[in-house]
């Protein structure tokens, strides 16, 4: 019999996808915004190479007026000649569009905050300026014959109307995409998906959203605003970025592929090695319970699961480990139950009667609520401690 790995109700999506639908991966940039972080230029590198390698089409490759360092390696980005497009972040200030030129980028991304809070407290300017100041760096920008996707800050807290005014001179002024922005984090699903409708219905330009994860609904929220049409997310590995992070690049690959059937020929079983790249970049552990990347999704300890895993793993898990790069464990530890250790006994051919089977697994429990988990190397102690007292002890009966 044929098993669906993942669940019949699901729909494909609530709405057609949009044809195109293109991932730019902001590790580089937001995600090195986390705080108390930083990549080494070789290190950028490398994470570039591997998500270029991978087919994550376009790599926000950090912020070139931000520091020399960050120009240097945008520039060295730029320079390896890699499959994907790169980008880079850009005030509306002609430094910073000067120092992006610099590095030859495919694409920068411009950006300014709309929201009254925004505009008041950060950049002092009325909306009139930022309009003006719209549009001025956009004709600069291409008078230096570069590509812009403008994004406006802060747009899920901006006025409606006056957003759709920055987008549309932005539009005027030859923007090549177009950026919704959840600085903060605050929009629900259907926040976002109202937000994301209102703008496609007012404008005519491809429309990307850059999402972060403040309440927990980044991922929730890049689908809801690709069902509302947007056609480019920003994502970053193991959604690493400022204060709560971002969509994760794996995370929304996978959900795109599995459960709504929309595969962006982003090859996934780099994930695994692509997330033990960057976290041991920055000196992290990936967190143990992070979806496809960590080491819990696809570790079994539970005796009724771990019988249930060794008969078909389809039973507690909807994907392969192999389809991210990851891989199946099976542990020892308080809920063990016998069908691991019967089944670790036959793989070495170790020959135990029923009781010494029970005696393991009690001994195994007893470590695990002792200790936590219970490696290998004390698994096998136990079977020969087990093993062992019954070949030195008196014959037993063997019903
Ligand atoms: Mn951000």
């Amino acid at each position: 019999m044929e098993f669906s790995a993942v669940s019949p109700y699901n729909v494909a999506a609530r709405a057609p996808l949009p044809d195109k639908i293109t991932i730019y991966d902001s590790t580089l940039r937001d995600g090195e915004q986390m705080p108390g972080i930083r990549f080494t230029p070789e290190q950028k590198i490398a994470i570039a190479t591997k998500l270029s390698e991978m087919g994550v089409p376009q790599i926000e490759a950090g912020f070139p007026a931000s520091s020399d360092q960050d120009r240097r390696a945008v520039k060295m980005i730029t320079d390896l000649g890699l499959k994907s497009e790169i980008l880079a972040l850009s005030r509306t200030m002609s430094a910073d569009i000067d120092a992006a030129a610099e590095c030859e980028v495919d694409l920068i991304l411009m950006f300014i905050c709309t929201s009254d809070l925004h505009m008041q407290y950060k950049l002092k300017m009325t909306p009139e300026e930022v309009l003006s100041r719209v549009e001025t760096s956009l004709d600069y920008a291409h008078a230096r014959g570069l590509k812009v996707a403008f994004s406006s800050e802060d747009s899920t807290r901006s006025n409606l109307m006056f957003l759709i005014d920055v987008y549309h001179t932005a539009e005027r002024c030859g923007a090549s995409r177009l950026g919704i922005t959840d600085t903060v984090g605050c929009a629900n699903p259907e926040a976002i998906h109202y937000l994301v409708n209102k703008v496609k219905e007012n404008t005519k330009t491809p429309l990307s959203v850059h999402l972060h994860n403040d309440f927990g609904f980044a991922l929730a929220n890049s689908i809801s605003s690709l069902e509302a049409g947007a056609e480019a997310v920003t994502t970053t590995v193991g959604g690493i970025g400022e204060r709560a992070g971002n969509v994760p690049l794996e995370q929304l690959v996978m959900a795109l592929k599995h459960l709504y059937k929309r595969d962006l020929g982003i090859k996934t079983e780099g994930f695994r090695a692509l997330a033990t790249l960057v976290f041991d970049s920055i000196n992290m552990t990936i967190p143990p319970n992070q979806p496809w990347v960590g080491l819990n999704p696809f570790s079994h300890e539970s005796g009724i699961h771990v019988a249930a895993i060794l008969n078909n793993p389809m039973t507690y898990e909807s994907v392969n480990p192999e389809q991210v790069g990851n891989r199946r464990r099976l542990l020892f530890g308080k809920h063990s139950g016998t069908a691991l250790v019967k089944s670790r006994l036959a793989e070495k051919k170790v020959i135990a009667d029923q009781e010494q089977i029970c005696d393991i697994v009690r001994a195994i429990k007893k470590a695990g609520e002792d200790h936590g988990r219970v490696s290998d190397e004390e698994f096998w102690a136990i079977v020969q401690k087990v093993v062992a007292s019954e070949l030195k002890g008196p014959a037993r009966d063997t019903r």
